[in-house]
Order: C-alpha cells, then structure tokens, then sequence
C-alpha cells in the first residue's frame, strides 16, 4: 500500500488552488470524550480518489470491544443527558454551529480530497449542515406536544416527547457531513445519546466534524465515534441490544439488512436508500432553463448523489432541441481534481464506485442506447491516477432499459421520450425508488396534477431534482425509504417516543372512568 500522504506528495493533477490541510496518520475513536487510538490490527487506506497514489491517513477497522466500549459510553451518558432541558442542549448545537461556519473552507477542503466533490460543491455541503444544526438547536426551544381535551371531569390529558436512550447513527460517503448532521442534531437535542458510524472512505470530514462537537462542549459519552466495517461494526450496532434504534443511510442493499435484521428484536429502524429520479421536460417548459437543472442535477457531485437527475423524461415534440442543449452542457463540464480552481465535476469515489460507472456504460452499449457524449473513462495527462468518468448523456433510452431503472450513481444521465404528459408520468413512477421528481412546464394545471401523481417524497417544479432546504422535510417513498422523514421539525419524530398523559385532578379516587 502507497504510503504517504498528502504532506509529502502532490496529486497528479498539477497545480492546486487550495490549501490541503494535513492528515492524520491514522484516525482514533472517540469514546466517552476521549480520543483513542483503536486496538485494531487492520486498517483501511483512505485514498484521494483524483489520485490514487495519495493516501490520506489509515481507518481503524475497530474491533467487537470497541464497539462495546462506544455502546456502553453512550448508555451511561444517557441519564445526565435526557435530564439535561432541551434547549441546554439546543444551545451545545448552537456553539457546534458556530465552529462549523468558523472551519467552513477547511471541512470543506478536507471533503472533497476524500470524497472527490468539487471544493465549491464541499463549500456547498458544510453550509447545509450548518444550517441543520442551527434549526435543529431552535428545536429545544419548540419540542412541545399536544393538550388533548378529556372525556372525563378534571382531567388534564397531553403528550410529551420522550428520548429513546443509546441510538446508532449509521452513515455513506457521499454527503460526509450534512447526513451526519441531519441524524445527529435531532438525536442530540431530543435527548438521545448516539454511536456514530461513518463510511470508511471519508473518515476525516467525520473526524473533523466531532472535533468541532467536542470544542463546542458535548459531554463525554453523549456522541461516539467509531471507525470500521460496515459488515463488522455497522451490524454490531445493529444487533447490539443497548442500541434502541439505527438512522441508516445507505444503498438499498445494506438498508435492506439492517432492516429486516432491526424488525427480528423490534428495532425502532429508520432508512433512506437510493433513488433513480426523474425530471420530466413538457413542450411548454423553459426549455434552456430545464437544460440547466438536468445538467446541474446529472453531473453535480459526479452523480453521486441519491437526489441525482438520471432520467430525463422528454415529451417528443421538444426532445430534439433539448438533447441538443443537453450535449452543449455536457462538453463544458471540466473533470478533474476537486481542489483545483475552474474544475466542475469530480471523481468517482473510489475505484468499486468507478468500476460500477464502467459496467453500466458497457450495459447501455448493449442495451441499444444512443450515445450523446462522454461514454468512457478519462485517463490521460492530469486524469491519469484518479477514478475519472465522462460526464455522460444516453438518448433513444427505453424504459425497460436496465440504465433507466437501476441507481448507477455516477454522471450518467439517460433521456427516454414520451408523447405526452400522462406517459411522462407513467414512465417517471416505474422504477422501484421513489425520492426525487422534477417538472419544467408553465402550466399551472399539470404541475398539480403531476403533484397528486408523482410517487416521490420530494417534487420540484421548475427546479433541478437535487436541493433542499433545512426546514424542510427530506425523504422517499416505496424503495427510496422507511421511517419518518428527515430534516424539518419532523426530523425529531424518529428520535422521540411520543408519551400520553391522563391526569386526574378531582382530588377524588375514581376507579371506573365514566363507561
Ligand atoms: P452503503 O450501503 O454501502 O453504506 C452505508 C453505510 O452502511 C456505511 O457506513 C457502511 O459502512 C454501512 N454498512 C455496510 N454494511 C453494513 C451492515 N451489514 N450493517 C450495518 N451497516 C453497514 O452505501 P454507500 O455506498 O456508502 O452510499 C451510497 C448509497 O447511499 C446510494 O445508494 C445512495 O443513493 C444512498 N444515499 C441515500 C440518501 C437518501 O437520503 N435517500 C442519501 C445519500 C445516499
């Protein structure tokens, strides 16, 4: 294995426009506010995937008494903290916030060399997951229940929220950052304490993102970090019996297990899995500005995102115009290293994710597609080390094609024309995920009418699949997702259980109610 590191070896890519910070040699545990280095034998490279030759420190594949360890300190945190008032811990989220936006350029440098994003895309994201945990921290201060009138005299019945103890919060590589924000604020300020189990490949921005936790004041145990497999430590959690519930997000694969293992002891699970999402371009669309949306959606963050655009929907009569400007967009994407000013879209992030690209290029090749740009690797002069793709634009696609229907989740995008706005939609809900859809028309009519029937959980109208704001709640139907919803208020639910409480102030012992 290539050793070291970033310090002491430029990428391939020549010259760099921003600063890289230094890794670590190999990343520690964080268990019961203390920074520990793992027992474990193994470790996992995490390579730059612009330049595979660069490796930016080693992951401990930590061990089952670890695991115990990150379990056990989450437990007997749990007391102190589910009595600690919401909004005290609302404002640990709102110091944590602030270092966010202090160490917003150097998370963000650190996010894309791991994970291949554009540095502006990285900048992107560490905004997001700031302003998650700010409104996350105002939910201290809001997390009410309900009155409820009784049938019975005196009787003061209400809910309140109550924590769940322990939970894991299970995460991917391709939003470092704003998903563990998403999981841990409403975790946190609920009154939860958590096992945190990031992706292997992009152990840094995770590491960095607890620092900045643990400066902001979290008491000791409250949140863990652990490094490792998901095979290994991911399914420990899962089965650990402490644990009261797991935040997954993930690929359907893995949600599927740790679903199905979570339901065997009635475990509280949550999931957010793939998408394959539609953007539907009608004849009255503002057909440039659907071009724009398509494209920032298909090849932003390399494709790599679970809200991606990798169908576009095209009724007949305007298709030819719009793969044309579809193709003009494609060509000026620049590809290359994701610290490098003037560079739009990045790597794959690691070669598993590159080789997946790969096979789906040559299964549309098989399947018939009609190629309209890229279609290849890219693996000359500055692309030579890193997991470059085209990006990629397919036209002539049938539904039924393997390319329209599986995640490939890469800047591959797959054009299907339709006749009309009823097969559009047709065509948009035939794929087993459900997360994001996009409509460009200027009819006010079918937009609702495309609202009632879309079966997604996030629909946008004149504007691109990929997007969207803190309040707002975030999540899929059918394949895309189980449990509520994430970010928003809503965000809260998953991690509360919700109590009712009949209270009886007559002063008189009553032992029947009034049936
Ligand atoms: P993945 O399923 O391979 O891994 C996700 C996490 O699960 C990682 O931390 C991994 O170590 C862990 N894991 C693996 N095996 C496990 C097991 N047996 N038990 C418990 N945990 C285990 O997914 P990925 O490749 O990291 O991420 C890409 C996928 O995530 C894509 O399918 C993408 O669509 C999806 N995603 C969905 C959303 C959403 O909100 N719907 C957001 C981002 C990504």
């Amino acid at each position: 294995m290539s050793t070291p590191t970033a310090s002491s070896k430029e990428p391939a890519a020549g010259k760099t426009d921003r600063p890289r910070p230094t890794p670590p040699a190999r990343y520690r545990n964080y268990i019961g506010g203390q920074w520990v280095e793992s027992l474990a034998t193994k470790n996992a490279p995490n390579v730059s995937p612009a330049d595979t030759r660069v490796t930016l420190g080693q992951v401990p594949l930590s061990t089952p008494a670890e695991v115990d360890a990150a379990v056990a300190a989450a437990a007997s945190a749990f007391p102190a903290w589910r009595e600690t008032p919401a909004p005290v811990r609302g404002n640990l989220l709102v110091r944590w916030a602030s270092l966010l936006t202090q160490h917003t350029d150097e998370l963000a440098a650190i996010l894309a060399w791991e994970e291949g994003k554009t540095f502006g895309e990285a900048r992107g994201e560490v905004l997001k997951a700031t302003n998650i945990v700010e409104f996350m921290a105002g939910e201290g201060r809001r997390m009410g229940g309900h009155t409820i009138p009784s049938e019975m005299p005196r009787t003061f019945v209400y809910t309140v929220k109550a924590p769940l103890g322990p939970v894991a919060v299970i995460t991917p590589w391709n939003f470092p950052i704003a998903i563990p924000c998403w999981k841990i604020a409403p975790a946190l300020v609920a009154g939860n304490t958590i096992v945190f189990k990031p992706a292997t490949l992009t152990p840094w921005t995770a590491m960095r993102a607890v620092e900045l936790l643990h400066e902001a004041g979290l008491p000791p145990g409250v949140l863990n970090l652990i490094f490792g497999s998901g095979s290994a430590v991911g399914d420990q959690l899962v089965h650990h019996k402490a644990i009261r519930a797991v935040s997954f997000t993930g690929s359907n694969e893995v949600g599927t297990h740790v679903y199905t293992e979570g339901a065997k002891r009635l475990l509280k699970v949550q999931c957010e899995l793939g998408g394959k999402n539609p953007l539907v371009v009608l004849e009255d669309a503002d057909l440039e500005l659907a071009a724009d949306a398509t494209a920032q959606g298909a090849f932003g963050s390399t494709g790599q995102r679970c809200t991606a655009t990798s169908r576009a929907i095209v009724v007949n009569h305007v298709a030819d115009r719009f793969v044309e400007l579809l193709a003009a967009r494609a060509k000026k994407v620049v590809v290359g290293d994701p610290l490098k000013d003037g560079v739009t879209m990045g790597p794959s992030v690691d070669d598993g994710q590159f080789q997946t690209v790969l096979k789906y290029l040559d299964v549309a090749k098989q399947e018939g597609a009609r190629l309209v740009a890229g279609g290849c690797r890219l693996a000359e002069g500055d692309h030579a080390n890193g997991h470059f793709v085209a990006p990629t634009i397919y036209d002539g696609v049938s539904p039924g094609m393997r390319i329209a229907k599986e995640e490939i989740f890469g800047p591959v995008l797959s054009v299907i024309r339709v006749k009309d706005f009823e097969e559009a939609v047709h065509v948009a809900n035939d794929v087993e995920f459900g997360l994001s859809s996009s409509l460009y028309t200027n009819d006010v009519n079918r937009m609702y009418r495309f609202v009632d029937l879309i079966e997604t959980g996030i629909v946008h109208v004149n504007s691109p699949t990929v997007g969207g704001e803190a309040q707002a709640p975030f999540g899929g139907m059918k394949g895309t997702g189980v449990g509520t919803r994430e970010q928003g208020s809503v965000a809260v639910d998953f991690f509360t259980e919700l109590k009712t409480v009949y209270a009886d102030y007559t002063g008189t012992k009553r032992t029947t109610n009034i049936y």
